[in-house]
């Protein structure tokens, strides 16, 4: 059987781009310099899409892709594939669930712990030589806080699991009420009010847009600090620098951004903002198996028709 035909349209690494290009036509539309000019000559032959779970697909590179079958992303996030597009043209979408729940988990207890316990500012301090002078600060003690979790899905689960080990209280906003051990807060303002710690973990996309916002974070107060571990539109990113210049939050830890890889330059300067390049599954592990898993679910439809996992709207 030849080989079908798939564009690339993100970054990728060589552990997925080289067994990609050993089983597929690979057009590498990230790259091109002439992407209208590779859509003509190749798009009426692409059968399949690779994409990083970033990676803003517009309807109009769809359109242009007449027999595409198959969107693979490369990340659990879906929010920049138009699914209700894919729907009607019956294009399967996948991604890949699970393999990065733990390394996704551990950035935001990583961030936890650098804000409350202000290890990335007391790290400053010694490299400064400021102990030298006089003694570190007094911070946050962690057990016996509590966190709010926006989004207690399989990664807001094991953020809940590990900051309870930590003797923290965990309580948890969403669309429904799960069968967990935690408490069910119905509304995210009300949730904010009673959190040290808010912690976003739901998915991107319209749904979630800016629901992290100025009444939230008045919310969250002076005694919260905003953790955001899923997708930098769900925050609110002029609301959220204005409460932190005004001292409305205590202090943020980011791992997401409204417009990466650029950050409001007034972020870079706060004390108490700990910033991260969007690491949350930034693993060699981690990205190795996510790339397993992108590259099995286009082996699995053109080889047996299904997808490995195919995205809940789809399902
Ligand atoms: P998941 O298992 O699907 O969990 C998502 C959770 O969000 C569910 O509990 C869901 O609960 C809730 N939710 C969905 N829509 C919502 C809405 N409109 N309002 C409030 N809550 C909503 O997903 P996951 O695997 O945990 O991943 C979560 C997100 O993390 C991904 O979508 C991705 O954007 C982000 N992520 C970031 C990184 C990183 O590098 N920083 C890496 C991986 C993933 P209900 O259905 O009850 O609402």
């Amino acid at each position: 059987m030849s080989q079908p035909d798939i564009v690339i349209t993100a970054p990728l690494p060589p552990f997925l781009r080289d067994p990609l290009a050993a089983d597929y036509r690979c057009h590498d539309y990230h790259a091109a310099a002439d992407k209208p000019g590779l859509l003509a000559a190749e798009g009426a032959r692409i059968r399949g899409l690779v994409q990083g779970g970033g990676t803003a697909t517009p309807t109009a590179l769809l359109d242009a892709l007449p027999k595409l079958e198959i969107i693979s992303v490369f990340g659990v996030g879906y929010d920049g594939v138009p699914v209700d597009y894919c729907r009607s043209r019956g294009i399967k979408v996948s991604n890949t669930p699970d393999v990065l729940t733990d390394d996704v988990a551990d950035v935001a207890v990583g961030l936890i712990m650098m804000t409350g316990r202000g290890f990335v500012r007391l790290n400053r301090f010694v490299r400064a030589g400021e102990w030298e002078r006089r003694g570190p600060e007094l911070t946050t003690r962690l057990a016996g806080k509590r966190v709010g979790i926006l989004g207690l899905g399989r990664i807001g689960k094991a953020i809940a699991t590990r900051v309870r080990a930590l003797g923290m209280e965990v309580a948890y906003t969403g669309r429904n009420r799960q069968d967990v051990a935690y408490r069910f807060v119905p509304d995210l303002v009300s949730l904010a009010a009673e959190s040290d710690f808010l912690v976003v973990a739901s998915p991107g996309g319209d749904a979630t847009r800016n629901m992290v916002d100025a009444g939230v974070l008045a919310a969250l107060g002076s005694k919260g600090t905003l953790i955001n571990i899923a997708r930098g539109s769900i925050v609110d990113e002029v609301a959220l620098v204005a409460a932190l210049q005004k001292g409305t939050i205590n202090g943020a830890g980011l791992d997401v951004f409204a417009d990466e890889p650029h950050i409001p330059a007034a972020m870079l300067t706060m004390d108490n903002v700990v910033l991260l390049p969007h690491v949350g599954s930034a693993t060699r592990e981690t990205r190795q198996a996510m790339g397993d898993l992108c590259k099995a679910n286009l082996d699995a439809w053109f080889t047996k028709g299904h997808v490995l996992t195919l995205i809940p709207e789809l399902a």
